[in-house]
């Protein structure tokens, strides 16, 4: 299904207004074959899109976009210990998550609730809770895109082995060297079939002693209501309020620079990075919160009262437009970056702004 001129309100969580010179869904190789064709014969790139949850889009696109609907995992194979699916890019990720637990699948229940489609989980290396994707996955697949500025169709076929995928935190080679350059069509996982508690978060083990429910004997399922019920007291639902999650990456600092800010400001929190002893992650919506943002209403966009990290629209209703969302976050990147001489960097992908 292609259909030109599209308006692409209801194709990002953040409901920004603006037109898209086209936008397919595809359910099959040969729409997916059509829609590149359709594509490159106007040289038009294209932009691979999921749910819309981790994008700012500009007004006026001119690309084609493209959302992959095919949905669904199949089991590659099991043993008593694991269990490898791969799974279709449509896919939504939570459901997915849900299924995986009712079979007895483990591994995922940290990741609940997170929003989109597994498309893009490998692109950000989702994560959450101390838990990320690139824990799991085997490989990813899917297709070159048409060159931009060429009449080169595209649709050739690739397959990236976790190693090659260059996971890191909140990111990998889809946010690099192959940034809008592919479209990812599936994911290859393992799970595990003995569950493992990870409660590292301070905010999952606190829920479970506020539950009274003792550590040992939790299952994947608890903590999966858990997750859930955390995030939605926190979090602002998108389908009620727009918001496209994080706005900022927390900020990596080196322990040496860290130990100069702790000095300065002795109560800024901080964490160690996993496997990276010279590093220190310092969480942005604390920064946010300092520079008193946290909560204010700037013409209907704002930071959430409940976390500062999360751009809002406080007002629904009215339209709004990915530049205005932008110019709120200069001026909060100014006011962090004046205060305490750290850069923010917005974690949504931005487009034609
Ligand atoms: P989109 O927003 O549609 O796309 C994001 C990027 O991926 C774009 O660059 C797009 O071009 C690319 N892309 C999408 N599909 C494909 C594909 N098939 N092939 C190639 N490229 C593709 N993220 C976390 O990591 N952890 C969290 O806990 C978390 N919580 C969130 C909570 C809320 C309320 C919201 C709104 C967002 C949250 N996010 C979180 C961010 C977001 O959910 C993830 O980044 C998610 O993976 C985006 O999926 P999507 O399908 O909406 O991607
Ligand atoms: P939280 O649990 O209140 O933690 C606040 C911040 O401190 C987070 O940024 C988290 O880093 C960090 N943190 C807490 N405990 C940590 C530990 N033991 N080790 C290392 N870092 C620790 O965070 P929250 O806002 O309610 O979110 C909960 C989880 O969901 C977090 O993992 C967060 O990343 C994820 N989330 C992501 C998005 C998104 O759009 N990317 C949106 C909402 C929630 P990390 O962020 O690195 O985990």
């Amino acid at each position: 299904m292609l259909s030109e001129n599209r308006t692409i309100v209801d194709l990002n969580t953040l409901r920004l207004s603006g037109i898209a010179a086209a936008y397919a869904e595809i359910t099959s190789d040969f729409e997916l074959t059509e829609a590149l064709r359709y594509a490159s014969e106007r040289q038009l790139p294209v932009l691979p899109l999921g749910e819309g949850s981790n994008v700012v889009l500009g007004e006026r696109l001119n690309r084609l976009l493209l959302r992959d609907k095919r949905q669904g995992y199949e089991l590659l194979s099991e043993d008593k210990n694991q269990a490898r699916l791969r799974v279709a890019a449509g896919q939504n990720w939570h459901e997915l998550v849900q299924a995986c637990i009712q079979q007895g699948w483990y591994g995922l229940e940290n990741l609940a609730l997170i929003p989109g489609g597994v498309g893009a989980a490998p692109v950000q290396n989702i994560g959450a809770y101390g838990v990320e994707l690139a824990e799991c996955i085997d490989v990813v697949s899917g297709i070159f895109l048409p060159a931009d500025n060429t009449s080169q169709q595209g649709g050739e076929p690739w397959r990236l082995a976790n190693a090659e995928c260059q996971f890191g935190y909140r990111d990998s080679i889809f946010k690099h060297e192959l940034r809008d350059k592919v479209l990812i069509t599936s994911i290859e996982i393992t799970l595990q079939k003995h569950f493992v508690a990870k409660l590292d978060y301070p905010s999952l083990a606190e829920y479970f002693d506020a539950h009274s429910m003792g550590r040992d004997t939790l299952s994947a399922g608890d903590v999966f209501d858990a997750v859930t019920a955390i995030r939605r007291a926190r979090l602002p639902d998108p389908a009620e309020i727009p918001n496209a999650g994080s706005f900022f990456k927390n900020v990596v600092v080196s322990t040496d620079q860290y130990e100069t800010l702790h000095g300065r400001y002795p109560d800024m929190p901080s964490f160690a990075m996993d496997g990276e002893p010279t590093l220190r992650k310092i969480p942005s919506a604390w920064l946010v919160e300092q520079c008193g943002f946290k909560g204010r209403n700037f013409d209907g966009i704002g930071m959430h009262s409940e976390q500062a990290l999360v751009l809002v629209r406080k007002d629904p209703g009215a339209k709004a437009y990915g530049r205005q969302v932008l110019a709120l976050a200069e001026r909060i990147t100014t006011a962090v970056l004046e205060r305490f001489g750290l850069r923010l960097e917005i974690e949504p992908r931005v487009y034609d702004m």
